[in-house]
């Protein structure tokens, strides 16, 4: 089994409405990170997540619009079509606390979002299409 160590970790804030996903996008992109994960938490002005159909194999989108609290963003960063590919799903709370989320999509707004960013030495991770989930997964690196 593949033991990754973290390589250095990053810790900041993300702009006001500035786009969530492209914003890390951009991040690890400028700082050159292939394999990490991605943690963090704030809240959102507006928020565009999918959920996956398993039978259909298509994402469809939900969109929550006003204030949602960031409980917990979480995602990875591996490789896909030659480049370094965030993939996150996020925890929003309502005003009455209640639950919704999803995997993160391009659009969401941020009122705040703290972030922290670790890289990982080690064996790339690389994503493909598999016909069975009709997911882009990991293809390189161990099945645990
Ligand atoms: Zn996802």
């Amino acid at each position: 089994m593949t033991n990754y160590k973290v390589k250095r970790t990053l810790m900041g804030q993300l702009p006001y409405g500035s786009d969530l996903y492209d914003g890390l996008t951009q991040i690890i992109l400028r700082e050159n990170i292939c394999l990490g994960r991605i943690h963090g938490l704030g809240a959102t002005t507006f928020a565009r997540v999918a959920y996956y159909d398993q039978s259909t194999k298509t994402y469809n989108p939900l969109e929550f619009t006003g204030g949602m609290e960031i409980l917990n963003l979480f995602g990875n960063v591996s490789m896909r079509d030659g480049k370094p590919f965030v993939h996150a799903h996020i925890v929003l709370g309502d005003p009455q606390g209640r639950v919704f989320g999803g995997h993160l999509m391009p659009g969401t707004k941020l009122f705040a979002c703290e972030v922290f960013i670790e890289e990982f030495d080690g064996a790339e991770l690389v994503r493909a299409r598999e016909e069975r989930t009709g997911l882009h997964l990991w293809t390189s690196g161990d099945l645990l």
